[in-house]
């Protein structure tokens, strides 16, 4: 065989192409196919090592992971379909991104050229719907390290407030400092809507605690090394800083967007002049705007353009009405009834709640308006007295009945604020 047709037998680039083609017993390798070889190599080692926080990715199809979800979050179907895509495509994405950004050959730069954008996810709804609850039951599901931070600590550097690399320290503190876990892992970044632009806010003054923390997010989300202060706080110049990289970090964003439903409408109006909108229609539309939101109305309510273009996906969920309350008391896995009973159960009680006390709770959590966080402080109201005497009671059984929880309600101290 001449020297001029040897090929590689990794890439195909003939002898003249390659620097180095070694020989083996049935072919030959080419300088950038070893470096390339070595590459897969060091990640498979990494990736074996991934179990050492106990942390190992599993990767779920959508469907898979909706099914999980619902199990634990009720109703926001909506979210969770647009969440489980969004993540298992951000997952699907890390599994091929290749390890180095170098291109060696033409077939790979081809493939190169379609980058898949990362899914950073931004989820619009009001406060106590469940936007916190998603995005950590699916992180637990994926089995990758999960941190929640307000976007509100932060600020621009040089001011008082945290850095926001110190997103990446609850991160790694998660995951016990596996840094090769920490970077496969979920930030759920809450009170986004908290940092806008203050539109009335005329430019000459700085805006401290909106533009310019978006500013600081942008080279978080996009993906880049970042280094990390391994406390947290603002970086200290002695401190030893942890280089993480964030390219395959998913970040979900939440915020209540308090008004935007406003700028829907308008938007919305303005789009169907002109079109055969009915009033039923029109009456629909309106019953809940939220879920015509999109990056436009995000970027009037005062996020930056340069940050939703990092955040593409646009999710809302529904506002929670009382059918769903009482379903979230009841049917979730760890439903609050299920626990309440479980705990009465440990003490050897069995915990009877008569049906007409749930819609109570479900009443009063309509009422103070906190989603389905208020259901937490008013079981707490109503049976904190109960959890305090029936250990020592010697009562195998607990009725609980309308009267015994309006009472214990109406002496709370929730209601007793309220009326205040
Ligand atoms: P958000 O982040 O939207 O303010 P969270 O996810 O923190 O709200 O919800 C607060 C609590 O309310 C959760 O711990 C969960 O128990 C409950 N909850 C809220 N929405 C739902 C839901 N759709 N299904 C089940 N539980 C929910």
């Amino acid at each position: 065989m001449s020297k001029s047709t040897l090929h590689c037998s990794f890439c195909g680039r003939s002898r003249d192409e390659v620097k180095i083609l070694i020989a083996g017993q049935e072919g030959h390798i080419c300088e950038g196919c070893v470096e390339h070889a070595q590459e897969i190599v060091e990640q498979e080692v990494t990736e074996k090592q991934d179990g050492k926080s106990g942390f190992k990715l599993i990767v779920k199809k959508p469907v898979e992971l909706k099914q999980h979800l619902d199990e634990y979050v009720i109703g926001q179907d909506e979210a969770k379909k647009i969440l489980s895509v969004a993540v298992y495509n951000h997952y699907k994405r890390l599994r091929q991104t290749p390890p180095s950004k170098e291109v060696k050959n033409k077939k790979e730069a081809a493939v190169e050229e379609i980058e898949i954008e990362k899914s950073n996810v931004i989820m619009v709804g009001e406060t106590g719907t469940g936007k916190t609850l998603l995005a950590k039951t699916i992180a637990k599901l994926l089995n990758v390290p999960f941190a929640i931070v307000d976007a509100t600590v932060f600020t621009e550097a040089g001011y008082v407030g945290e850095d926001v690399e110190s997103i990446l320290t609850r991160l790694l503190q998660v995951c016990n400092y596996d840094v090769a876990a920490a970077e496969k892992g979920i930030v759920y970044i809450d009170e986004i809507d908290k940092i806008a632009r203050k539109s009335d806010n005329p430019s000459i003054t700085r805006d401290v605690s909106g533009e310019g923390v978006q500013q600081g997010l942008l080279k978080l989300l996009e993906g880049t090394e970042v280094l990390v202060p391994p406390q947290g706080g603002r970086k200290h110049p002695d401190q030893k800083l942890i280089k993480v990289n964030t390219q395959h970090i998913l970040f979900i964003c939440g915020g209540a967007f308090d008004g935007v439903d406003k700028i829907i409408a308008r938007r919305v109006n303005t789009n169907s002049i002109g079109f055969n909108v009915n009033k039923q229609m029109q009456d629909d539309m309106k019953s809940n705007l939220l879920r015509f939101i999109n990056a436009q109305d995000l970027k009037t309510f005062g996020l930056i353009p340069e940050l939703l273009g990092r955040l593409p996906i646009v999710t809302y969920l529904n506002p929670l009405d009382s059918e769903t309350l009482r379903a979230i008391l009841v049917q979730p896995k760890n439903a609050l009834i299920k626990q309440y009973t479980k705990l009465f159960d440990l003490e050897g009680i069995a915990l009877k709640i008569e049906e007409p006390v749930l819609d109570f709770m479900v009443q009063k959590a309509m009422e103070y308006k906190l989603g389905a966080r208020g259901l937490r402080s008013i079981c707490e109201s109503i049976l904190t007295d109960a959890m305090f005497e029936m250990p020592s009671s010697g009562q195998k059984e607990f009725n609980l009945t309308l009267d015994y929880a309006k009472n214990k309600f109406d002496h709370s101290k929730m209601s007793i604020l309220k009326v205040a």
